[in-house]
């Protein structure tokens, strides 16, 4: 491909109309200029895959950029706010762990938090590292507020968090906010893909209807299919089932009558683990499971028996192939979504996923045509994100003691990626974790995970002690103190809704 090959682009052809094609509508409308038409496809009759309803706290850059109105998007999607994940039975039974999102404690001097903890604790001299986060601490006492940016010397100027949401009404709120921007919506189903004769790019999509839809930048958000960068362009696709045993999950939504949990919570179950997702008007439900090891009729009794109220809907079952495209991005054809790859939803990255290949298609966008520089580049990118993303999932299921199934004992003893050992070989000794070329998960997120699932550093960094242990003490205590007093004045997550972002 020559450089600035195939004109400009002006019509730009999104087929898929769920959380990726609406995600990817929306910020393009809201970015680009009127110059540039964006069409939607979607069919109504092959849905949605209407799973999705947990996120990370980067999603609210993607809805600030888009100027949406928090109160009224929690109110529109019926939707609860999430402070972080709660782990039930990975590392063993019985134990629980958060993976808080935001900061812990307060740094003292060049080294962070956690290693003054890490000291203290080896000594049988701290709490429990949830204790010095506020938003773990939150979690556990059911409470939730924003940030008070006002107070910049109190935990309460960082309170970090993200959202839980129907992901129907995530996708439909999102439609009237590209129509209002002149998007065009088209019904219907895709039956062929024309790809030009000299460069194989894709020309054009045609319905069932006969009509022909044209464009020179085609989004794939068709997604597990993977329409255009499958199963027109043959992309390929890296499995990563070796690593990522769990293969199916069956959803299903149901009542509750408790408090609404400012967390999600993800509790390992016998070939798999269950999540547990609150929204205003119902708990989503799903047990993600490894086909090998259970049987889908199993899983869905097992899933069933757990749930905590009545079934709202029928159980549905979804498969998946936890992996990546070879290329997100192919000729004339991004990838987004499902139809980018999918490594399921333990620590709710997917739909980050798709703000960062909007955030990184905008960076690299072909205003005077393709560059094979800018394509490769972009998807050197995006590998390096999955390939991060995928160590940290790998971790949760390789790090563990349990010895109770079949699937726990593969887990246990897999092969895991060289970059995941070398990881955790680094924990071990030293307690040292670094977060890599602004890879997505934090020093934060990997410290709690990894002691969450029961990996004991054997020391801690050796700058902690030109601190006397006494001075150490107290500081942790003023920590501790500061925060659980900050917990303690915050309202309850129900009480907050209620206040701000209750539907009627
Ligand atoms: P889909 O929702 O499948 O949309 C595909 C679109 O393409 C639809 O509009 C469909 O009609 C259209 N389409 C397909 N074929 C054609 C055709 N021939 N013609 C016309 N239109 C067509 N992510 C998170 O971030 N957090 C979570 O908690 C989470 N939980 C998940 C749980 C499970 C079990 C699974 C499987 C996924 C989960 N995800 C989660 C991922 C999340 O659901 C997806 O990333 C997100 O919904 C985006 O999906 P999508 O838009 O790519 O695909």
């Amino acid at each position: 491909m020559s450089e600035g090959s195939q004109g400009r682009v002006r019509d730009i052809v999104i087929v898929g109309g769920g959380t990726a094609g609406w995600m990817a509508a929306a910020a393009l409308s809201k970015l680009l200029t009127r110059e540039y038409s964006i069409r939607v496809v979607e069919s109504e009759e092959i849905g949605t895959v209407g799973v999705g309803e947990a996120t990370i706290p980067m999603i609210k850059l993607f809805n600030n950029a888009l100027e949406i109105d928090e109160n009224d998007f929690i109110r529109q999607t019926k939707g609860s706010f999430k402070l972080g994940i709660e782990f039930v039975d990975w590392g063993r039974l019985g134990e629980t762990y958060i993976h808080a999102f935001g900061k812990i404690g307060q740094d003292l001097g060049m080294v962070p938090f956690y290693q003054y903890w890490l000291k203290m604790r080896q000594a049988g001299k701290a709490a429990p590292l949830d204790e010095y986060c506020i938003t773990a601490w939150a979690s556990r006492h059911n409470k939730f507020m924003r940030a008070m940016p006002e107070r910049p010397n109190s935990p309460l100027a960082d309170i970090a968090y993200a959202y839980h949401f129907d992901a129907s009404l995530y996708a439909r709120y999102l439609r009237g906010y590209c129509e209002a921007r002149g998007v065009v919506r088209t019904e219907g189903k895709v039956v062929d893909v024309q790809l030009r004769g000299e460069d194989g790019f894709v020309e054009s999509v045609q319905l069932e209807s006969g009509e022909r839809i044209g464009g020179q930048l085609f989004i794939d958000c068709s997604g597990f299919r993977g329409l255009l960068i499958e199963q027109a362009l043959k992309t390929g696709y890296i499995d990563w089932n070796e690593w990522l045993p769990c293969d199916r999950a069956v959803a299903v939504p149901c009542a509750s009558d408790r408090a609404l949990t400012p967390f999600t919570r993800c509790t390992a179950r016998e070939s798999g683990w269950q999540w547990r997702i609150p929204l205003q008007h119902r708990v989503g439900n799903g047990y993600v499971f490894a086909s090998r090891f259970i049987s889908e009729d199993e899983a869905t009794a097992k899933l069933l028996a757990n749930l905590e109220g009545e079934a709202l809907a029928p159980p549905r079952v979804l498969r998946f192939v936890a992996g990546k495209r070879r290329k997100f991005w192919n000729r004339n054809v991004v990838a987004m979504g499902l139809a980018g790859g999918f490594m399921e939803p333990l620590e709710s990255t997917s739909i980050h996923l798709i703000q960062s290949a909007i955030a990184r298609l905008t960076a690299f966008f072909p205003h005077a045509g393709f560059d094979q520089a800018d394509i490769d580049e972009f998807n050197a990118h995006s590998d390096f994100e999955y390939d991060r993303i995928r160590d940290f999932l790998v971790l949760h299921y390789k790090a563990t003691a349990r010895d109770d199934s079949a699937f726990w004992n593969h887990c246990r003893t897999m092969p895991i990626p060289d970059s995941l050992q070398r990881k955790i070989d680094l924990f071990r000794t030293s307690g040292r974790v670094f977060r890599e070329n602004n890879e997505m998960f934090t020093e934060m997120s990997w410290v709690q995970v990894m002691l969450g699932q029961g990996i004991a550093p054997r020391g801690y960094h050796a700058l902690v002690d030109i601190y006397p242990e006494a001075r150490i003490t107290e500081y942790l205590d003023s920590v501790r103190h500061v925060i659980g007093n900050c917990v303690e004045a915050m309202p309850s997550h129900d009480a907050f809704i209620a206040r701000y972002c209750a539907i009627d």
